[in-house]
């Protein structure tokens, strides 16, 4: 393996201190109901940066019944969406102004170079919160001309308490791309973080209260996923306490919403208690066989909405009037960036057989240049795999490829001898049969198929269960015309790749998910439709 990778040195010191570690809940800090906490680990070492409140079906019990409050009493619901807007604004403003802490918080939970955290990763939040506190006072409803002495019209409602549910990858934008819709709708949230990165979530919904978020509208709890993660996912009785006071209700509307048998037409609140049951929309990003659970467990409960973004094995196609040396760097990064845990990641690099072998040539060095070393170090291109099991499954992914017969060109085992570390790892003469073509393996290993022609490269590019991305690199428009439309997937990428824009939409086909998050299309996901019909007085006017 080449040696002029740099060295895995005595770790840096990271230039930030772990200031919270508990769960947030009403715009207060408190301990896990059970007392419990959770060690979360530094990728670079193994060892313990901190321990976190391990949050568990009580917390999410408590998260959900403050973000209920909130959106049933509080004042967020009710405010100006001009006034919403400035305070999601203000909470930009404070995390570009903490973009060090928090990048610094990012890449030692996480392991990713604390370089692209702080130009990249941090920014891209910040920008992504702008951009929906721009949508908060533009969302409206429309006038609609029906048949008959009607004025339509239709209002555009938050829905309520929205779950959400976030992976380790990228955890401050899972967190905008979750929380910055939802909130500029004028919906309260309960997010789950991911266990492996606890961190840098808590300490921005700090600073969101700081902006003036008013308590209740944002909840976050740490926790494990079959427990805290499947107790927002199966969650069904929202808030037991509705604030009614004031409201009629007749009898009989009342006995058949609970069956309870009232005695008399104006009802005391506590007939409802325990009642009413509010959908929760439920927002997840990880793993598709996780996705599985989740959704299964929204169906199993109240058939709350969910939207997934899930796994892929995105295909980045090298055509034949490819420049080599541009579509090398392009199709590295690709599949390399972040440690190779995107779940866009460009993971199967189809290569044009008349540019195949110079390519393979050309991918190999460009691999074994690639400096991988103490993420907070100036250079440093990839940091550590995010924990222990995910360094032990992309090994055995990698063994699975050399097992298989294809041809190990570099890398394939770890790097150095301590921390989650993967050698650049780059196969070629991969075949569509084999698991590392088929499979995620959401690590730094890039697999290289040859084709001949587009026919053939569209099927083998489509023989997926997934379908999140792709990349295409060709000058020849027609080429990039015909690809774009064949292939089923949610985002297409040409002569680029990795485009994160705030406005563009982003999900999956396939087994890669339902819904799309960012742009306009998110606001759908947190969005009620309600038609208002009124029968007009006099309807020649
Ligand atoms: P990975 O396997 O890469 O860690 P997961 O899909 O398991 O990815 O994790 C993504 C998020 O889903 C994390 O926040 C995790 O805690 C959560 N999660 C895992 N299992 C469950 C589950 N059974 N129910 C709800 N959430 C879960």
């Amino acid at each position: 393996y080449n040696s002029t990778l740099v060295a895995v040195e005595e770790p840096i010191t990271p230039p930030v201190s772990v200031k919270h570690t508990q769960l947030l809940i009403n715009g207060q800090f408190v301990d896990a109901a059970s007392g419990k906490t959770f060690p979360t680990l530094d990728p670079r070492t193994g060892e313990v940066i901190a321990h976190v409140a391990e949050g568990d079906v009580e917390d999410v019990n408590r998260a959900v019944s403050a973000a209920r409050k909130a959106f049933d009493e509080g004042p967020w619901p009710r405010m100006t969406a001009y006034e919403r807007s400035r305070i999601i604004l203000r909470f930009a403003d404070l995390l570009e102004q903490h973009t060090d802490e928090i990048a610094a918080l990012e890449t030692w939970d996480n392991g990713k170079p604390y370089e692209q955290a702080a130009n990249t990763e941090i920014p891209m939040t910040v920008r992504l919160f702008r951009y929906y506190a721009g949508w908060a006072d533009k969302i409206h409803g429309l006038t609609v001309p029906a048949d008959g002495p009607y004025h339509v019209q239709t209002l555009h409602e938050p829905i309520g308490v929205a779950g959400q549910i976030i992976p380790w990858n990228f955890p401050m934008l899972m967190f905008s791309w979750k929380v910055g819709p939802a909130l500029a709708c004028g919906n309260t949230v309960v997010i789950k973080t991911a266990e492996q990165t606890p961190l840098s979530a808590v300490y921005a919904a700090k600073l969101f209260h700081e902006a003036g978020l008013p308590d209740g509208v944002l909840n976050v709890v740490s926790g494990f996923g079959p427990t805290a993660g499947a107790a927002l996912a199966s969650h069904m009785e929202v808030d037991k306490n509705l604030n009614l006071k004031g409201f009629w209700f007749p009898k009989k509307l009342l006995n058949s919403s609970c069956g309870n048998s009232c005695d008399s037409d104006i009802t005391a609140q506590g007939c409802l208690q325990g009642s009413l049951r509010a959908v929760v929309p439920l927002a997840f990003t990880g793993s598709t066989d996780t996705g599985k659970i989740v959704l299964e467990l929204a169906s199993k409960s109240n058939l709350k909405p969910v939207t997934l973004e899930l796994g892929g094995k995105s295909a980045f196609i090298v055509c034949e009037d490819a420049d080599v040396d541009q579509a090398v760097e392009l199709s590295h990064s690709a599949v390399f960036f972040n440690q190779g845990q995107c779940c866009c990641a460009g993971s199967r690099t189809f290569v044009h057989e008349h540019v195949y072998n110079e390519f393979v040539e050309k991918a190999r060095a460009r691999a074994m240049n690639r400096s991988v070393g103490d993420p907070f170090k100036v250079g440093i291109e990839q940091g550590p795999q995010v924990d222990s099991d995910q360094f032990e499954k992309i090994l055995r992914c990698i063994r699975s490829g050399v097992e298989s017969g294809a041809i190990l060109e570099t890398g394939g085992d770890r790097f150095g001898s301590n921390g989650y570390y993967i050698q650049p790892t780059v196969f070629s003469n991969v075949q569509d049969d084999m698991s590392i073509a088929k499979e995620e393996i959401f690590g730094p290993v890039q697999s290289i198929l040859k084709f001949k022609d587009l026919d053939e490269v569209i099927k083998r590019a489509n023989n997926s269960r997934y379908g999140l991305a792709a990349g295409i690199f060709t000058h020849n428009l027609d080429t990039a015309n015909t690809l774009s439309r064949a292939l089923k997937v949610g985002t297409v990428w040409i002569n680029c790749y990795d485009v994160f824009d705030a406005a563009v939409p982003f999900g999956g086909y396939k087994m890669s998910g339902n819904g799309r998050e960012k742009g306009i299309y998110s606001l759908n996901n947190y969005l009620q439709v309600k038609a208002v019909v009124t029968a007009l007085k006099n309807p020649s006017w």
